[in-house]
This record gives C-alpha cells, sequence and structure tokens, in this order.
C-alpha cells in the first residue's frame, strides 16, 4: 500500500505518521518528490488488515490518502471528488460556474493593454489574458515583451479588477510570472513538459493548462496528474484545438473531448476558440460549440485593432464580437443550469426563445 503525504506535510506531522506506520509493524520507504507517494512495506506476518491501516493513517495531518497502487484511480478522475471548483480573483470555474478570459494574444504596449482590459471587463471577462513570453513557430517572430510584459500586466491589475492569467515558458521565469500572475497558462506546446509541470506542481496559484495540439485526451490528463500529484489542486483544463489534415480553420475544437472531459474529471474544463478558429470570423460560433458542449468557460483573444497586433491578429475579435460571445455563453450555460458569471453580477441575457407548441412534451 502507498500514502499520498500532502506536499507541505511538516516534520511533526511526518513524525506521527512515522510513529503510526511503526506501531502497525510497517516501514515506510523513502517519498516520491513528485508524487509525494511513500510505500508502506510490512515488516513481518502478518500484515496489518487494510481497513485498520486506512483507517489509522487518514486520521492523520499531513496525509491525503491511502492507495493500493500509485495512481490509482488517478487524481483528475471523476471517480474521487465531487467537481472542483477553481476562483480567481472575480472568476470561478467549475461547480456550476462559468467565467470568461479575455485580452489580447501578446502584451504589446501598456496603455494598449488597459484600453483592451477596459473594454473586456465592461463586456463580461472576469479575466484579463495576455503574454508576456510567447511561444512562437518562428524565431523572427514577436517573442513578448518579458519582464517589461508583466509589468504592464500588474500596471492594469492595479487599474481595474481584473485578475491576470499570463503563459510562463520556463521554468527559471516562474517567480517573475507568479509576481504578475492570479492564474499562470501552460501552453499547448508546453502541455508536456514535465519540468515546468513539476515545478508548477509545488507553487500555490491556479494553472490554466492547455492541450497540445497534438496530444490524446489520456497525454493531456497525465499532464494535469503532473500538477496535481504534486499538490496543486487548483487545475483548469483548456482545449484549443487539435491539428486535422483540414486547413480551413488553424486547429480543430475537439467538443468531443469537452464533454468526455467534463464527465471523466473532477477539473474545470474550458474552451478557447481562438486558437481553434485561427479566424476570427469564426470565433463567436466555436466559442458557442465550446460552452455547448460544456466548457465552464471560454478564453478568447480581443484586441482593439486586430489587423495591427504583433501576433494572432487574423484570430482577434473586436469588442463587439466579444460582447455578443459573452451574451451566447450566458444563454448557453443556462440551458444546463450553470451560471456565468461577469464580475459582481451574472449575466443579463436576452430571454430564451419560447418553443413552439409542436416541439413541446405532452406531458
Ligand atoms: C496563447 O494562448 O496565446 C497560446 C500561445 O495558445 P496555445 O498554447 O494554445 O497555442
Ligand atoms: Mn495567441
Amino acid at each position: 500500500m502507498f500514502l499520498h503525504l500532502q506536499s507541505t506535510i511538516d516534520d511533526a506531522q511526518r513524525a506521527a505518521v512515522e510513529a503510526a506506520a511503526r506501531a502497525l509493524g510497517l516501514r515506510l520507504v523513502e517519498p516520491d518528490p513528485v508524487t509525494h507517494l511513500v510505500e508502506l512495506r510490512p515488516e513481518g506476518v502478518p500484515a496489518p488488515e487494510r481497513g485498520r491501516v486506512v483507517a489509522v493513517f487518514t486520521a492523520l495531518a499531513g496525509v491525503v490518502e491511502v492507495l493500493d497502487r500509485p495512481g490509482d484511480p488517478p487524481m483528475w478522475s471523476a471517480a474521487r471528488r465531487v467537481p472542483t471548483t477553481v476562483a480567481v480573483g472575480r472568476a470561478i470555474f467549475g461547480g456550476g460556474h462559468a467565467s470568461v478570459i479575455a485580452g489580447p494574444c501578446a502584451v504589446e504596449d501598456g496603455a494598449e493593454l488597459l484600453e483592451i482590459a477596459r473594454a473586456v471587463e465592461a463586456r463580461g471577462a472576469t479575466l484579463l489574458r495576455g503574454g508576456a513570453f510567447k511561444p512562437r513557430s518562428s524565431p523572427y517572430s514577436f517573442q513578448g515583451l518579458g519582464a517589461r510584459g508583466l509589468e504592464h500586466l500588474k500596471d492594469v491589475r492595479a487599474a481595474t479588477g481584473l485578475g491576470i492569467v499570463t503563459e510562463v515558458l520556463d521554468p527559471r521565469d516562474i517567480e517573475a510570472v507568479l509576481d504578475a500572475a492570479d492564474m499562470v497558462q501552460v501552453g499547448a506546446r508546453n502541455m508536456a513538459n514535465s519540468s515546468l509541470l513539476k515545478e508548477l506542481g509545488t507553487v500555490d496559484r491556479p494553472v490554466l493548462l492547455k492541450r497540445g495540439f497534438g496530444a490524446t485526451v489520456e497525454e493531456f490528463l497525465g499532464a494535469a496528474e503532473y500538477l496535481l500529484c504534486g499538490g496543486n489542486t487548483q487545475v483548469v483544463l483548456c482545449e484549443r484545438g487539435i491539428r486535422s489534415f483540414d486547413q480551413v480553420t488553424r486547429n480543430l475544437l475537439d467538443v468531443g473531448a469537452i464533454a468526455h472531459l467534463r464527465a471523466a474529471t473532477h477539473l474545470p474544463v474550458i474552451a478557447d476558440p481562438s486558437h481553434a478558429a485561427g479566424r476570427s470570423d469564426l470565433v463567436r460560433a466555436i466559442g458557442r460549440a465550446g460552452v455547448a458542449a460544456g466548457a465552464d468557460g471560454l478564453m478568447v483573444e480581443v484586441h482593439l485593432d486586430p489587423s495591427a497586433a504583433l501576433s494572432d491578429g487574423q484570430q482577434a475579435i473586436g469588442p463587439d464580437e466579444f460582447e455578443a460571445l459573452v451574451q451566447d455563453a450566458g444563454v448557453l450555460c443556462e440551458l444546463d443550469g450553470r451560471t456565468l458569471r461577469t464580475g459582481d453580477q451574472t449575466i443579463p441575457h436576452p430571454p430564451l426563445p419560447k418553443i413552439p407548441t409542436h416541439l413541446r412534451g405532452t406531458a
């Protein structure tokens, strides 16, 4: 059997765990530094009865649970717990709540960022997105403002009521990014970067984990497991489109995966229609599809002058289109009893269309 220890377990709690093991005739093997699992080896025969071991250890501070095998069931599994809610500033994801993250692809300029922030906040976004460190396919493309971009994000947070979501690319930048971010983004290209995930598993900050464009759902959940077993339980999954054979959209929003994840995991799931579409004219429709499939929110790229954006301008929508999408999302959430949070109050939306008499149930 294995004990799953809290990553924050202190010396006194560890000593109590060791004493309990000795009293039961069990030896503790060295804890695994990534999973915080420690094997319990029986010193003699007969080994203590399983129920007794579970009862003794689950009553101790610093112990999360007792497992028969590592990762069985995995920590992301819906079989383990009720839906997780992740609260970030005024945003809540999961457990019947949905929220919208919006902003430019990249932080480009302080004044412009503030203007975009005010525009999206007034239209229902509760978190501002914007990359200071950008993962670009070409080294000749704009790589982000780096530390200066983080300063702009901090200024905008202070000037508005918006929390900040920004990406970290490199474990060496985590400390600086945490200084600016209320939620740290792990991008599609880094989803399988286990060094980065291990580090972020130990931080006390929600993580937005984007699915790699070539990653299976199982690989996506495996990446989430790194964060969870490291001790960070504040994880929001983001489906942002996978690579398909077709070129009409940049990626293919996997709505089936969103629906599947809503049932398979207790973690909240959001959709990013911007990177799925790759073109602004389809963002609203694809965003609707994500929420209809069960997404607990959206992440949308918004710019005031998309043609001048330094990255991903072709998929950025303006404030009016964004407002329409937020309205749509509010209506769609309501259809299955969820609430879209848009700041201090929930989104006001137009009344639902009346169902024609011939389509109503006869009961
Ligand atoms: C982004 O959100 O700006 C981004 C780079 O997204 P992805 O990692 O999904 O490509
Ligand atoms: Mn982008």
